[in-house]
């Protein structure tokens, strides 16, 4: 893959969506892997007690790894739980354990408990162009977490039947996190995932989607894939297990529109 831009500092974004199943950390996975590929720095964060951003990535998550969990919880630093992946000399992967299940009701009674991500990312003392955290399926003290620590919101949205239902939860959320914690959170990007150009049904989401959300969501459409959904059982991506395949070029192109918004400045409102 050729060099993408690089953005003119950090981006930090969060994979959200309190939908399970839409491809949160398929996205997460496989467009850090992809950006990396093009010679990018990126660090993803799995903040999924589940740990299926660590399998993707086959990081260490058993029970007992210095995780995620540590740098919320303890005192550990992002540096001392970021694990490298193999063959990615630019990609590092921040494990999540199922400690982190925990996670939700522990921060509750902590000082800055919905800050403790942004601390924990803000200290990172390595060069990193892009941070993705892929957050777990609810809308619990996690995502608040990743959603201060963010600039920008990824939502993946399954081109399925009720897949915007529940939207307007999430909306209604990001927009509370910018009124009273972080005012320089916004929805930058939508990716629709899953689309099965067989069905009347996903065309029909996608439209709704981009009559909705308009230029915010990217152009590359990531199809269901059997290839896609196979990775993960070999801990790989899309990209190495099947580099020619429509998830891999589907992720590649998303990657790239990403990026080059990104260096475009994206500062818009
Ligand atoms: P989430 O993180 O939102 O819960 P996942 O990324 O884990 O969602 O995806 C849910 C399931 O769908 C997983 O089994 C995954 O492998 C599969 N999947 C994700 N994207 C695709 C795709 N484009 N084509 C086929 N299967 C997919
Ligand atoms: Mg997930």
């Amino acid at each position: 893959p050729t060099g993408l831009p690089k953005p003119p500092r950090r981006r930090i974004m969060c994979v959200a969506n309190q939908k399970g199943g839409v491809g949160k950390t398929t996205t997460a996975v496989n467009l850090g892997v992809a950006l990396a590929m093009s010679g990018l720095n990126v660090l993803v964060i799995d903040l999924d007690p589940q740990g299926n951003a660590s399998t993707g990535l086959d990081v260490d998550h058993r029970a007992g790894t210095l995780s995620v969990y540590d740098a919320l919880i303890n005192e550990a630093t992002l540096k001392e739980v970021a694990q490298p992946v193999e063959g990615m000399p630019t990609l590092k992967c921040v494990p999540a354990t199922i400690d982190l299940a925990g996670a939700e009701i522990e921060l509750v009674s902590l000082v800055a408990r919905e800050s403790r991500l942004q601390r924990a990312i803000e200290a990172y003392p390595d060069e990193v162009d892009y941070v993705l955290v892929d957050c777990p399926p609810s809308l619990g003290l996690l995502t608040v977490n990743a959603m201060v620590a963010a600039e920008e919101v990824l939502i993946p949205i399954q081109c399925e039947y009720y897949a915007l239902e529940g939207l307007g939860q999430l909306l209604n959320n990001i927009d509370l996190i910018k009124a009273h914690l972080n005012p320089k959170i916004r929805v930058s990007t939508i990716l629709l995932t899953m689309y099965d150009a067989r069905t009347k049904l996903a065309d029909q989401v996608a439209n709704e989607v981009r009559e909705y959300f308009k230029d915010t969501v990217l152009t590359a459409v990531i199809p269901r894939s059997v290839k896609v959904s196979e990775a993960p059982g070999y801990g790989q991506s899309v990209l190495t297990y099947d580099p020619g395949s429509r998830g891999a070029t589907s992720y590649l192109a998303a990657a790239k529109e990403l990026a080059e918004r990104g260096a475009a400045g994206g500062e818009q409102e």
